[in-house]
């Protein structure tokens, strides 16, 4: 007998004949022997009218009467749902989120989950009923109702899934799975059997969208297997696992963020602090920041170039702006439209030139790329808004992702938690959703090579990359500052063996194209790594904060979801490391 979380999501459970074959699908669980626990959404578009009819009243609403009116939509689903279940003769109890004990702290609207109770859900389940879970609200400390989020009954279901040990999460939507890119981009995109959790990580925040990219750590974090799929289509849909259970693909899917605007402080003083004094202003006036993309400095001074939401882009400038004036920095730039695009893939690190292939497809398109950043599963690369949709195109087709990969069999239940589940972190923690540092990691097993004055010209990164490839170098940090005056740089780590033939490559690219190549043969690079890092604001600058108490000099930064990368001198990295275990406590 397995226990499974099934959710439906609002489309599913639209209307009364939605509900009643949602819950058909509920009983044949029951019926095959399991226990179920259903997590369901507001009906159809609920949410948004209720939100529509607070504004018909004030624009102000307060956060804490918001959570009170959003809450009642899921209230009328989970009592219509318990009532379609027992009209067909079973056993059902629907649940708020205050009766189950789903216990939040007191962000209203937006509120994170601390810790949920199982006694009563469980007793249910003993005496045969399938129970009937609201999602996406909460209760805190005060008894007041809280909600997680919008989207955020995706959240509910996996989190009651890890609590109670589920088997198996569910999550049944409109989308009958997880694609290699958006299918409304291009039409060729096609559905992954399975994915990793950290591909679907970095692939959710940046617009796949499918899932609530909060529910997708919580799964990472407690083990939690999950499949998504149709509501109204028989499909097997698509499995979320741990990387070691996942296909090794070089790359697994496009993702596209086509809101984004860049903005670089130039010449900021290349010391100890710059960062912090930017990252700290931002995270105060809680700013997501996405990219961050910091160069090599010259002549003392570095430029630190980043990403926001477009929406964020005035307040943003306003705060880099007043930083910029208390460091002394040359000044301030930016950009409204561009667009990120990414290539994700757990297997990228194992094979070779997959940086050659994803630039040399964008400069077929005369794709000019502003910005590269990278992790071990992931490349990401700035570029205007308007190339978007022809470079994830391009990307795509490169990568033949429209063909199969290889894909695991698809067995859809039992499989125990992952070895890798960092259950020992999530032990230490307060709150179920706190933020949650696996592991700091140091490598000073690396060289790092630098072009300066490189032409900003569509095919510079393509061609780079591709030479590299060619000659076999094993690069790992990619870092591309945004051009200024024309000029563009680059920087890219190799292993510090290899680092004689890497210089004699870059040379050789340099002279081609009047510029200049400049390296250091041992630098630290030191990695955060855990879940959360997206999603909790601030986490960046906790990086530099304690790397700048030290008096410790950043060379170069690259961020993504799930990690975060620095660089700094050799003879630092001992100390960086000890400093950056303390600070995240690890
Ligand atoms: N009903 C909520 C919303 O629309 C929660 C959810 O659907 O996940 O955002
Ligand atoms: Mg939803």
């Amino acid at each position: 007998m397995a226990l499974v979380v099934q959710k439906f999501g609002g489309t599913s459970v639209a209307d009364p004949q939605k509900i009643q074959a949602a819950a058909r699908k509920a009983i044949a669980r029951h019926e095959a022997g399991d226990q179920v626990v259903v997590v369901v959404s507001a009906m159809g578009h609920q949410t948004d009218i209720l939100v529509d009819l607070a504004k018909q009243i004030t624009d102000r609403p307060s956060a804490r009467e918001m959570d009170m009116l959003l809450s009642t939509g899921e209230q009328v689903s989970v009592a219509l749902f318990a009532m379609a279940i027992q009209a067909a003769g079973r056993k059902a109890v629907s649940l708020t989120g205050a009766q189950i004990g789903i216990r939040t702290d007191s962000t209203h609207t937006k509120a994170r989950i601390k810790s949920i109770s199982t006694d009563h859900v469980r007793n249910l389940l003993a005496d045969g009923a399938i129970v009937i879970a609201a999602g996406f609200q909460g209760i805190d400390q005060n008894g007041n109702i809280t909600t997680l989020g919008r989207g955020g009954s995706d959240t509910t279901a996996v989190a009651l899934a890890a609590v109670l040990d589920a088997d198996l999460c569910e999550i049944y939507t409109d989308v009958d799975g997880i694609y290699t890119t958006d299918p409304r981009i291009l039409p060729e995109a096609r559905r992954l059997g399975s994915i990793s959790y950290d591909e679907m990580l970095e692939l959710a925040s940046l617009g796949a969208g499918v899932m609530h990219s909060r529910s997708i750590e919580f799964a990472k974090k407690f083990g939690v297997k999950v499949v998504v799929r149709s509501s109204f289509k028989d499909m097997p849909g698509t499995l979320i696992l741990a990387a070691d259970q996942a296909v090794r693909r070089p790359a697994s899917g496009v993702a596209l963020a086509k809101d984004e605007a860049r903005i670089t402080l130039e010449g900021a003083p290349d010391q100890p602090g710059s960062s912090h004094a930017l990252f700290s202003a931002l995270a105060e006036s809680g700013i997501a920041v996405d990219m961050i993309v910091q160069n090599v400095g010259q002549g003392g001074q570095a430029d630190i170039s980043f990403t926001v939401p477009e929406d964020d882009l005035v307040v943003a400038l306003e705060h880099t702006k007043r930083v910029a004036a208390a460091i002394g920095a040359a000044g301030v730039s930016h950009d409204h439209g561009v667009a990120k695009v990414s290539v994700v893939g757990v297997g990228m690190a194992d094979a070779e030139g997959v940086a050659g292939r994803m630039f040399s497809a964008l400069s077929k398109e005369k794709i000019n790329v502003h910005m590269i950043t990278t992790s071990e599963i992931k490349i990401s690369a700035l570029v205007d808004r308007v190339d978007g949709a022809a470079a994830v195109r391009a990307a795509h087709q490169a990568f033949s992702l429209d063909r199969a990969q290889g894909e695991l069999p698809h067995e859809a239940t039992g499989a125990a938690l992952p070895k890798s589940s960092p259950l020992e972190v999530v032990r230490r923690l307060e709150g179920m959703e706190d933020l949650a540092i696996e592991d700091c990691l140091l490598d000073s097993s690396q060289a790092l090579v630098t072009f300066t004055d490189l032409p900003d010209t569509p095919g510079v990164a393509a061609e780079v990359f591709e030479e590299v490839g060619r000659a076999g170098l094993n690069v790992d940090m990619i870092v591309q500052s945004n051009p200024r005056g024309g000029r563009a740089e680059i920087s890219f780590t190799v292993p510090a063996d290899s680092r004689e033939q890497a210089i004699h490559v870059a040379e050789k690219i340099a002279a081609a194209r009047g510029a200049s190549v400049a390296d250091v043969p041992h630098v630290a690079k030191l990695s955060i790594t855990g879940v959360g890092i997206r999603s909790h604001a601030g986490v960046a600058d906790r990086l530099f904060k304690p790397l700048a108490d030290a008096g410790i000099n950043i060379d170069l930064v690259s961020t993504s979801e799930v990690r975060l990368n620095v660089i700094v001198a050799a003879e630092h990295g001992e100390q960086s490391l000890a400093v950056l275990r303390k600070a995240f406590g690890v």
